[in-house]
């Protein structure tokens, strides 16, 4: 049996080829699925019975099911979905104005094993295929739109940055942009789509010549190789002079601003030869900087910055030419704050105090 989700519009118009339909039904099907989000092939009112049913004969359209949504005082809303094969991940939605932003996930689990991250404590379960990551996208949408009567909201723009590595799954994250940004689908533009990653190298140059033209933001946590190889495991086999040339070579080609996020563990990563080697690491490189507080877990290792940590070092990065920006936390009320993805239900969070 297909799964009609699983298959992009080439391989949706070779199947109608060989149930004896033109290729152009492909787009029809395509359109039910991605842009109305069906998946009762006999609710496809405008394809015949006869194609209806043969499509029935050989295959589906999947769907991950929603297991809960927990809403944030703030506006965004935390998505627990099970796969097909039992397995759980979270998505998170995040509202700003006129922007409707969804964050990710491209794995179960993570293999990068991050010390700061709760994600990278579960250890690592399987890729998501393209459909997982899009479909993610499409759910969230749908559930919105009912959960605030607006049926025309829409969402228009989408982190990767739930759980999971994108650029060691890159491919299927790859076919997953092209989902997201077709015009008879979702139709997000790819501009409006921001790839994290922890700094895989080999990927930075993979996506450097992928044809759509996503924003990079790169895991930076430390400008000190020893102090960010502690945090950050992969560290060791990217170092950071090897990442500076990577992301140098992606500006380059793409001719886009790269941000660097930087979190802030306080006592750790923001002392003054932090902030000098940050600003050494950064200069020449058109990028902007994003400080992201420390978000707690349970069993996290490190402290939250207090407020007033969190002011001061923005203030002292301030003497940088570039721009600093301070990501405000959303939803850690749900644990769906950047780092706690990691089948938490809000009940289990207890923020550690120090
Ligand atoms: N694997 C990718 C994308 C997912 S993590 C990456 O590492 O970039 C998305 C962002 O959340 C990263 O910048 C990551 O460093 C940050 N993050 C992880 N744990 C966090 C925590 N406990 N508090 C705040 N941000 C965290
Ligand atoms: Fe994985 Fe990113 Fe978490 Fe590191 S920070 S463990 S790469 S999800």
């Amino acid at each position: 049996m297909y799964n009609y989700k699983a298959l992009n519009i080439k391989e949706l118009g070779d199947l109608m080829e060989r149930i004896g339909e033109s290729r152009f039904r492909a787009s029809q099907l395509y359109r039910w699925i991605w842009k109305r989000g069906v998946t009762d092939i006999d609710k496809m009112s405008d394809i015949s019975k006869r194609v209806r049913n043969l499509l029935k004969e050989t295959g589906y359209v999947g769907e991950l099911k929603l297991k809960a949504a927990y809403p944030s005082k703030d506006g965004s809303v935390k998505f627990l979905f099970e796969l097909e094969d039992g397995k759980e991940i979270e998505s998170v939605f995040i509202p700003d104005r006129d922007r409707k932003t969804v964050c990710v996930s491209v794995q179960v689990g993570c293999p990068m094993g991050c010390k700061f991250c709760a994600t990278g404590s579960l250890g690592f379960t399987r890729n998501l295929k393209s459909w997982e990551i899009a479909d993610q996208v499409l759910q969230v949408q749908k559930f919105m739109r009912e959960f605030t009567g607006d049926k025309e909201l829409r969402i228009t723009n989408v982190v990767y940055m739930g759980m999971g590595e994108p650029l060691v799954n890159l491919q299927e994250v790859k076919n997953s942009v092209y989902t997201l940004n077709s015009h008879i689908g979702l139709n997000i533009g790819s501009r409006r789509i921001t790839i994290s990653t922890v700094g895989i190298i080999p990927g930075i140059y993979e996506l450097s010549d992928f044809d759509r033209q996503v924003k990079l933001a790169v895991s930076l946590h430390s400008a000190i190789q020893w102090k960010r190889a502690r945090i950050v495991p992969v560290a060791k086999a990217y170092p950071l002079h090897k990442l500076r040339k990577a992301v140098m070579h992606y500006f380059e080609r793409k001719k886009r601003w790269v941000t660097f996020e930087y979190l802030l563990l306080p006592e750790f990563n923001d002392g003054e030869e932090d902030i000098r080697a940050l600003e050494e690491f950064v200069s020449g490189i058109p990028s902007k900087i994003n400080v992201i507080p420390f978000n707690p877990y349970p069993g996290a290792s490190f402290r939250a910055p207090t407020d007033r940590e969190i002011d001061r070092f923005v203030k002292r990065l301030q003497r940088l030419p570039h721009t600093v920006t301070l990501r405000a936390s959303r939803g850690g009320d749900v644990g769906g704050a950047c780092g706690q993805l990691a089948k938490f239900h809000p009940g289990d969070l207890r923020f550690v105090k120090i």
